[in-house]
Order: structure tokens, then sequence, then C-alpha cells
């Protein structure tokens, strides 16, 4: 389907050509690069092969399933503003020293690893919200396998409480409800499992099946049954990993260090790091010099989800940029050198997220299936009248998916999730918000704002039949 839009032609023809061939393939499958040139040489295109084939063997090695082992899960903390997202950080920081070990986690490098009296293990994200965890998403890194959504029980489930929700649920993420500030006398966790319960979110003392636990984060109270619902979640999902290889992950953060030179965090995914391995990370390169975990202790190796920061690169790589370790050091480099260069022309070149203009012309081509609408307005009345109207629109060919609605402001948080979920924004009578505007000409997000009910809705009937005529 992606050669079918990059030619311009529709995804059957492109499987009918394929089928000619004697292959016979799906829309999602991936051509290899002989069966490719055909193709495209039958509809008069020549293929030009700008990524080497080095990366393609690095980023698809596959484990034997006997060569697995559980890993220990990675986890990221979201709510609202002041609902205790740092302070459970810092309350789980401090308590789980590993036995024997003196001093607690004193670095602050982006994500940290504990270890609980059972000896079962887990890595958080030490950066709590979604925008960090959404920014990653953008840049195409999964690394969060479960999230603990934080709300306070002397509070409400706050907008960017749903928020965390939707970001969550869009990426595929299981959540664990932590009701915090029970403590207070003013608390009402009560309240707050009604409120999700009528939000479709019913938690498990509701009889459902999301798993929540009432904390304190201030004393501690339940913060430990509070990880080990994590760690039944985690069992659900089955971690694997495979230590025995060479290491695989996303970088979490990156800085330059006046005396250390450049400092990145990087979460281990697959294998194990080892100091002397030769890296690369997204566009950058090097051989790991010195390894520290989040105590500031000299590692020498990293097994899968343990978070580290290296020395070596000669650069910073972004966050949400993955690393692998490769053979040798030439081969990183010059992979490297090749993704720069690419980056440079893709940032010329393409159209990343989906406009309401391109919509027709996608659906004609057959290759879009799912519309993904982020809606703010400015009273919950035309958000709702808007929703409904919205969906009524999906037709057989394409579904008008609503992942996230809420009244307010367009802000960056709603430009990354659209950029993570190829989605499109609309507003209405509402704006963007700080540097929303700035964030969606960067990530090419269409956003559009209406006042007039009627023109919203028509404008989106008409991209979908692709009669929209372009904005002057
Ligand atoms: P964040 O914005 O979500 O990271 O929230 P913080 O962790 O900064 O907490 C906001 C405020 O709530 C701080 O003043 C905390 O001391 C307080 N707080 C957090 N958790 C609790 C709790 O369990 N009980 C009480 N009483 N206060 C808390």
């Amino acid at each position: 389907s992606e050669v079918a839009t990059m030619m311009d032609v529709s995804t059957t023809k492109v499987i009918s050509a394929c089928m000619s061939l004697g292959i016979m393939v799906t829309m999602n499958q991936r051509l290899d690069a002989e069966t490719l040139s055909i193709v495209a040489d039958e509809f008069g295109y020549e293929v030009d092969f700008v990524t080497s084939d080095i990366e393609e063997s690095i980023e698809e090695v596959i484990d034997a399933p006997e060569d697995l082992q559980t890993r220990a899960p990675i986890v990221t903390v979201m709510g609202h503003v002041d609902h205790g997202k740092t302070s459970l950080l810092d309350y789980i920081r401090k308590e789980n020293v590993i036995a024997g070990e003196s001093g607690g986690i004193t670095q602050h490098i982006g994500a940290y690893g504990v270890q609980l009296e059972n000896g079962q293990k887990m890595a958080f994200l030490d950066t709590p919200g979604h925008e960090a965890f959404t920014a990653m998403r953008a840049r195409g890194a999964q690394v969060t396998d479960i999230a603990i959504i934080v709300i306070a029980a002397d509070d409400d489930v706050m907008p960017q409480t749903k928020e965390a929700i939707s970001h969550a649920q869009a990426a595929g993420v299981p959540i664990v409800f932590a009701i915090n500030k029970v403590d207070k006398q003013t608390s009402n966790p009560d309240k707050i499992k009604e409120k999700l319960a009528s939000m479709n979110l019913l938690v498990e003392d509701w009889g459902g099946k999301i798993q929540s636990h009432d904390i304190s984060a201030k004393t501690g109270l339940g913060v430990k049954e509070l990880l080990e619902k994590v760690l039944l979640e985690a069992e659900i999902l089955e971690l694997k990993a495979n230590p025995d290889r060479m290491a695989a992950g996303t970088v979490v953060e990156a800085f330059l260090d006046k005396g250390r030179g450049y400092v990145s965090t990087i979460l281990v995914q697959n294998g194990t790091l080892k100091i002397g391995d030769y890296v690369l990370a997204g566009r950058n390169s090097g051989k790991v010099k010195a390894m520290q975990d989040e105590r500031g202790k000299n590692v020498k190796e990293a097994g899968p989800s343990t978070p580290v920061s290296i020395l070596g690169l000669d650069g910073a790589p972004q966050a949400g940029d993955k690393f692998s370790v490769l053979e040798d050091e030439r081969e990183a480099k010059d992979i490297a050198a090749k993704r720069a260069q690419l980056h440079r022309e893709q940032s010329v070149r393409t159209q990343r997220h989906i406009t309401l203009d391109e919509i027709g012309r996608r659906i004609a081509l057959g290759d879009f299936k799912e519309l993904n609408i982020i809606l703010k307005g400015d009273v919950d009345g035309s958000v709702e009248a808007l929703t409904d109207s919205f969906q009524k629109l999906s037709t057989e060919e394409i579904h008008v998916n609503i992942i996230h609605k809420a009244v307010g402001a367009i802000t960056e948080s709603d430009v990354l999730l659209a950029s993570a979920s190829d989605a499109i924004i609309i507003g209405f009578n509402v704006r963007p918000a700080g540097n929303a505007r700035m964030l969606a000409d960067k990530e090419e997000i269409d956003i559009r704002m209406y006042s007039i009910i009627y023109d919203a809705i028509n404008d989106l009937k008409d991209a979908m039949e692709g009669m929209l005529s372009p904005v002057m």
C-alpha cells in the first residue's frame, strides 16, 4: 500500500501486478527489493534504494522463542498537574533501595530501575506526564509497557487525566489507576471510581477489569500494593527479551556535559549493552566508553529493561531515537551518516501526516481505513454534538475515530497525540494555545478551526468524498 501511494495508483493494482508475478501479497506486506523494482517497472517507475540493507537487517533480528526470558516492565506515570506524579516517583525512588546498597537514587538520568522486596524488578521513566510519553511515540518509539495514571482523590477526573487516559489507550498501553492523597480528610476515592465508571472505565472494585489502588504518595500508604498490581499486569503481558544478543533499545534523554561530553540515557529493551560496544543511536554513533546506573555507579553491562547513561556518542540523539549495537564502528558511522542525509532530504520532501485535503484521494486509493480526529471545543455541548455528527459520517470504507475530545484550547499535547496517531485536529470556537501552532507546523499536523457546527460537518463530509475545495 505504501508503494501504491508513492506511485499514485490503487493498492489493488499493485496487488494484481504482484499476483501476475506469481507472488501472493496482502496490503501491508513488505516486498523485497527485487519484487519492488519489477512492480515499479510495471507502472513506469524506477526504484532508488536509499536505506542500506544493513539497516534493514539490524532492525529485524527476530529472537528464537527458546532464547527469550521474562523482562521487567517499563512504567510511565501520568496524570493531571498537582495530582502527585512527582511525589509518587520520588517515593518509589527513595524507598526501593536495593538490599545491601547504601544511599538511594541520586542521579536524575531520565529513568530508573527499582527492585521490590521479593526480588522483582521494574523500570520507571522519570519524566512524568503524557507529553514526554507521546513525544516519544510521535518519533516511533514505544517504550512504555504499563501506564500508572495518578488521580487525586480530593479532586476530580480532570482534563489532563482524561488526556492521559486517551494517550495511553491510543498507544494500546494498559492502565493502572493510582487514586492518590487518600491520607487527606477531604479525599473521596469512591467519587473518583464512580466518575471513571461513568466514562466506561470500570475499575476492579466496581466489577471491572482495570486495576486501581488507593494510595498516598506522601506517606507511602498502598504504594507497595500498587506496584504489585503493576507487576500483575506485567505478567499478563508476558514481556520477554533475549539478554544474549547485541543490545537494542530507545534513547530517553541526552545532553552535552561540559566535562564529560555527550551523555545519553538509554533504555535497553533487548539484548545486553557492554562497555566497548559500537552504538548507533538515531543519527549519532560511537563506542561506549563508560556506563552509569541511576545511582551514579559505574556498570559494565546493562540487560533488558535497564536504564543506563552512557558516554561515547558523537552527539546528542533525540529522546525517542532507537539505538542498536553493531559489529563494527565503521558500519555504525556509515549508517548514522546516511540517516542524517536521509533526514535532511525527507524533511524537505515529504509530508508525513494526513490532511483534510488529502483524505478523499487516500480513500479513493483504498489504503486509508481510519480517520483519526482530535476534537477540542469551547463547551461540552458542542463537543458532544460534533462527536455524534462526525461518527455518523463513518462509512463501510472509512471509520471516523474520535481519539480524543475535550473542552479547551488546542495544546502542544494535542499536536503530539495527532502526530503519534496520524490524526487531524478540529477546534470549535477554540484556537491553538502557546506553542501549539508552531509545533503543528513543524510536525505538519492539519488543524482546522470552526465556529459553525454545520461548516465543520460539511467540510469533513466533503473531504471524505474527495470534494473539499482547497483552502485559499
Ligand atoms: P504532580 O504535578 O502531579 O507531579 O504533583 P506533585 O507530586 O508535585 O504533588 C503536588 C502537591 O500535592 C505537592 O504539594 C505534594 O506534596 C502534594 N501531594 C502529592 N501526593 C500527596 C499525598 O498523597 N497526600 C497529600 N496530602 N499530599 C500529596
